[in-house]
């Protein structure tokens, strides 16, 4: 309960001693995992999660009294934030000067758990080269009637179109409904010119297959077709983080995943905070050659 006294986090994983108070409230209802399973979590896949998630701009998903209702974003410095984030003054896309934070060590992502994040979000780019990003993703978006498994055939179809003009694509679950496909690019261009080219790119892949997908937003035309966002590739915009939970009943994850094993998921939702950590010890980090796969984008 909100009164519980401050309780030292004990479990088996090694929290280098970060306190959680109200370890036993539990989140999204009854059943619900408790803060401390949250807090459990991140720190069982941090070995994981950290390399794709450490010197990024990142927004919080908050839910502090673990009702869905009262979670927000958070994207800019907070009132008694942990000290270990950091703060970084940089450009929105509308060229003004906004604060942001980022996580850059192990410490500042375990105190995370404290305040409440559930939700990881970044930014396609790194501090050290924050006006040159060295990811683009293609978030699927399914329309009405979309089933999962279309979802995946569509995923691997934009793979070998992605692969023929020579980039390497990675892919996760969103955690939610559809997929992302994650393109690691050298930073030798800037966010205009790569939002630009993703346009493009969506574009000339959408051609591929136009029963099957639409790049512009719209609800109506989206009717059982697949959108093909590349909006998250704007300055400032953000994509769930990999690993990453999601806010919502039985918290699935945001995973990365090898190709051959995405054909083989029936439901994403089985990939969540309980059962997550027990399948990464075995499997190892499908994505570990993605900073070894950036490739020019092509003009
Ligand atoms: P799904 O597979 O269900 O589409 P998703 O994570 O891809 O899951 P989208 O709605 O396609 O969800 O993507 C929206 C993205 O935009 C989020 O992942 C988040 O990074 C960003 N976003 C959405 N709302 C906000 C907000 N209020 N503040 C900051 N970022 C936001
Ligand atoms: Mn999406
Ligand atoms: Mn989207």
């Amino acid at each position: 309960t909100d009164t519980a006294p401050r309780q030292r986090l004990i479990s088996d994983a090694d929290l280098a001693g970060i306190w959680v108070t109200n370890p036993t409230r539990r989140l999204f209802g009854r059943n619900g995992p408790t803060k401390l399973d949250i807090a459990v979590y991140y720190a069982a896949v941090g070995e994981f999660m950290l390399p794709h998630l450490l010197g990024r701009p990142v927004s919080l998903f908050r839910c502090p009294t673990g009702k869905t209702a009262d979670c927000f974003f958070q994207r800019h410095p907070f009132t008694g934030m942990p000290t270990s984030l950091t703060s970084i003054e940089t450009a929105n896309s509308d060229n003004e000067k906004q604060t942001y934070i980022a996580v850059t060590d192990t410490n500042a992502y375990l105190a995370l758990a404290q305040f409440g994040t559930i939700e990881f979000h970044s930014w396609g780019t790194r501090l050290e080269h924050i006006d040159t990003p060295d990811r683009i993703i293609f978030d699927l978006d399914p329309g009405e009637g979309i089933a999962w498994r279309e979802i995946v055939d569509a995923a691997v179809h934009l793979r070998a179109e992605l692969q023929a003009i020579g980039l390497v694509p990675f892919v996760k679950t969103s955690g939610g409904k559809g997929v992302h496909i994650v393109v690691p690019i050298r930073t030798t261009i800037g966010w205009k010119q790569a939002h630009a080219a993703s346009a493009r790119l969506a574009e000339a892949l959408a051609a591929t297959g136009p029963d099957t997908f639409v790049t512009t937003m719209g609800a109506s035309n989206r009717k059982r077709r697949i959108f093909i966002d590349y909006h998250r590739n704007a300055r400032s915009a953000t994509a769930v983080a990999a690993y990453s939970l999601r806010a919502r009943p039985h918290l699935p994850a945001s995973t990365p995943v090898d190709w051959q094993v995405l054909e083989s998921i029936d439901s994403p939702e089985d990939l969540n905070y309980s059962s997550l950590p027990s399948l990464l010890t075995s499997a190892g980090d499908p994505w570990a050659d993605i900073n070894q796969s950036e490739r020019d984008l092509p003009a």
